[in-house]
């Protein structure tokens, strides 16, 4: 059997686990990764790629479907037609192009790529499946970065119609009617996507709000949005089961009613948990924080010399915290001094229209104890806005109410998700109130707005 001996072993090769091993490579510590699938993990595969290539070619083909009748912009075109499978071809163009660009950075930084599934046998261990036969791997360091699975729900176990993100991302035909359990995230961006193709979408959900970590104000015109596209939600409503030929689900709803909703696809999106199983965690006997392995501020577990990272660390779990947990557990193997010390993860809604938050909702900051200085620039005054069809939304900024130091920064609106940089770095930066105020924003964008919504907050916008 061969054996492997490096510095550093990651687990896993996600956005978490390939940055880790990038950086380690960069640093000169002799790096070994393993994965069993190609590179990328859930987010460069099965989510958060090929998510927003289908919501990108739904958006042009319900701009296409909007430009068969008259319109404001006096463009007349002929009725389009869709061709799922030559999308969905075009959607694996691109994770390959970018499964291979990651093979080729770990390739360019030195780092050994061992494909296979592997399973911890002690705390420096990895023994790895390859085609080729059992690949041992003796590390002085381990990085577990294995990721997330989507939760299924008991009485509705995927196969057949019922279906998790990952199938919903590689459907041949637009299902006629699709069912949709859950309305975080990851269920509204893919119903959205599935209602401009033509899928008669319902969204299922048992809260009773939609997208529940966000305030009403930010999801309101996501939802109005919804209603718009045909799409109905049915809140404080219980998945229970599909019916015996699998062709409808069957609910709960609010009154404690049956109710049967007719579904080519069921689509369950109830969430997502860490990937604890298959790779010898129970061996391990980490330290777990509830169902997640507990870390620290440098992504210590609680046994020396291994490290966790990315979803397997539990919320927020999004590709950008994995990537920058990988990046700080690199430099920390390689003996620099760094904790994980940020401002805020942004975190962004690819529904129509995007939400884009960074640090405190006006409510997170009230309950933190703080008195605040709240301003909100409409889309609706925008110019840019208004060019583009996209005056639904708003930009807010909370701050202090003492030293005007921003605490938080949303909006609402089409295309915002670009916005989220100026917001995360306006918030990195420790920025005031005056500090976004005072920086020339490019006119005509939608970014003015979030210099007016600073100068509203300190009382004198200029174009409300
Ligand atoms: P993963 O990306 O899950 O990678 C883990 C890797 O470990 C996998 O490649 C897996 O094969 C490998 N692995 C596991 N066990 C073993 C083993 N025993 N041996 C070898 N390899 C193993 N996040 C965002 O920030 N923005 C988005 O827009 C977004 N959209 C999403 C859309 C969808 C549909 C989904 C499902 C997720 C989305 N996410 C998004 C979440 C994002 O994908 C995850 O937060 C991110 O991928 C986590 O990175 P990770 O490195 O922790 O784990």
């Amino acid at each position: 059997m061969e054996t492997i001996k490096c510095n550093v072993l990651v687990l896993g090769a996600g956005p978490g686990g390939y940055v880790a091993a990038i950086r380690a490579g960069q640093l000169g510590l002799d790096t070994v990764i393993v994965d069993g699938q190609a590179p990328g993990g859930t987010c460069l595969n099965v989510g958060c790629i090929p998510s927003k290539a289908l919501i990108h070619a739904a958006d042009e083909f319900e701009k296409a479907m909007h430009n068969t009748a008259d319109n404001v912009l006096g463009i007349k075109a002929g009725k389009p037609s869709l061709n799922l499978s030559k999308t969905i071809g075009w959607k694996d163009g691109i994770v390959k192009r970018l499964n291979s660009g990651v093979t080729g950075l770990l390739k360019k930084n030195k780092v050994k790529l061992v494909v296979g599934w592997g399973e911890m046998t002690d705390g420096k261990t990895c023994m790895v499946e390859t085609a080729d036969g059992p690949v041992q791997v003796v590390a002085e360091n381990v990085i577990l970065a294995t990721g997330s699975v989507p939760v299924e729900i008991p009485s509705l176990p995927y196969g057949g119609n019922v279906i998790s993100s990952t199938e919903a991302l590689s459907l041949d035909s637009v299902p006629e009617k699709l069912v949709v359990i859950g309305g975080g995230y990851i269920g509204l961006e893919l119903g959205t996507a599935y209602a401009k193709m033509g899928s008669k979408v319902t969204v299922v959900e048992a809260m009773d709000s939609i997208l529940s970590q966000y305030d009403a104000e930010l999801t309101k015109p996501v939802a109005a949005s919804l209603k718009k596209l045909g799409i109905e939600v049915l809140l404080g409503t219980k998945a229970k089961g599909v019916s015996d030929a699998c062709d409808a689900l069957i609910v709960e709803t609010s009154e404690g009613a049956e109710q049967t909703i007719e579904a080519s696809k069921v689509l369950v999106t109830v969430g997502r948990r860490a990937k604890t199983e298959g790779f010898g965690l129970d061996g391990l006997d980490l330290t777990m924080n509830g169902r997640v392995v507990a870390i620290n501020d440098k992504c210590q577990t609680s046994m020396a010399g291994i490290y966790a990272i990315g979803d397997l660390t539990g919320e927020p779990m999004l590709a950008h915290r994995a990537m920058a947990q990988g990046e700080m557990v690199a430099e920390i193997i390689a003996g620099h001094k760094r904790s994980f010390d940020k401002a805020c993860i942004p975190a962004v809604c690819f529904t129509d229209p995007e939400i884009v938050t960074a640090g405190m909702s006006p409510d997170e900051a009230k309950h933190l104890g703080y008195e605040t200085k709240i301003g909100v620039f409409p889309f609706a005054a925008n110019g840019r806005a208004m060019t583009m069809e996209a005056e639904t939304g708003f930009v807010r900024v909370v701050a202090r109410d003492d030293n005007h130091l921003v605490l938080g920064i949303q909006a609402v609106g089409k295309g915002v998700s670009e916005l989220s940089a100026a917001f995360s770095l306006a918030m990195e930066m420790g920025a005031c109130l005056e500090d976004i105020a005072g920086t020339i924003h490019a006119h005509p964008t939608q970014s003015e707005g979030f210099q007016e919504a600073a100068l509203k907050a300190l009382g004198h916008a200029l174009h409300i």
